[in-house]
């Protein structure tokens, strides 16, 4: 039986290209904060809504996901849910989270998916049932919109296979990602010539937000499963155009990404 409380998603701007992700349960009145990377949004935000935070969300540990922390800890008095691997790096985390950890955000039933690659303790956060007819997923700085997170800390396989798990959740679900970088990431894609029809109709309509100053983000995981390359390093049309026909899909994920660190 489906959930029959749809949660609302907020999305906020923060420094230059963040989002941070809210997630409130109407009914029970529980808002969780994914990823402040500063706080001052977020209660720019709260107060606009006429919202007040219950729990904080951490996907990985970079200032600019948990650089609000503190101050919306210390305001509110509430926990902070962030991978176990990361106490080190994050402060006063309440709720350790391991890869395949049944949790609730703002009441709602996750699943803490590992997502090395981008940092070695970077999750995500996979949401099945939020009452809206589709899965949301809150995925940090792994997946983003045409594109994927730089890897700093894990190595390009454990990345590809971040992607993979991430693209093996079902097709209606709803991406939130860290970054608005749609639009670098479409050119990047762009001089690809990745003949996909499907990229190409991605491309388009990402240009066409940005023209006007709108966000390409949240995004229906299935639009990305059919234009992101980052998630088609196994398809044979990439490999070709990639001129690495029949490679380990690791290897193509390690070209692409090279590629787009030197783009
Ligand atoms: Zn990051």
């Amino acid at each position: 039986m489906s959930n029959a409380n749809p949660a609302q998603v907020y999305r906020i701007p923060a420094f230059n290209d963040n989002y941070i992700w809210m997630l409130h349960n109407p009914l029970t009145k529980a808002l969780a904060v994914i990823d402040p990377g500063e706080a001052e949004p977020v209660l720019a935000a709260l107060k606009e809504h006429n919202l007040t935070p219950t729990e904080i969300v951490n996907t990985h540990h970079h200032g600019d996901h948990i650089g609000g922390n503190e101050v919306l800890r210390e305001r509110f008095d509430i926990p902070v849910m962030a991978p176990a691997s990361e106490e080190s790096r994050i402060a006063n985390i309440t709720t350790p989270v391991r890869h395949g950890d049944r949790v609730t955000i703002a009441g709602y039933d996750a699943e803490v998916i590992e997502t090395p690659g981008h940092t070695t303790g970077h999750v995500a956060f996979h949401l099945p049932d939020c009452g809206n007819g589709h899965g949301v997923a809150f995925v940090g700085d792994t997946l983003f919109s045409m594109g994927c997170g730089r890897v700093f800390e894990g190595t390009m396989a454990q990345m590809w296979a971040s992607l993979s798990a991430l693209r093996a959740l079902p097709d209606q679900t709803l991406i939130c990602a860290g970054h608005e970088y749609s639009a670098s990431n479409a050119k990047y894609v762009a001089s690809l010539n990745w003949p996909r029809a499907a990229a190409k109709a991605h491309m388009e309509a990402i240009h066409a937000l940005r023209a006007k100053d709108e966000p390409t983000l949240p995004v229906m995981l299935k639009v990305e499963k059919d234009a992101n390359p980052f998630l088609n390093c196994d398809a044979d049309d990439l490999q070709q155009a990639m001129g690495m026909a029949g490679a380990d899909p690791a290897d193509v994920f390690a070209a692409l990404r090279e590629g787009k660190d030197a783009f």
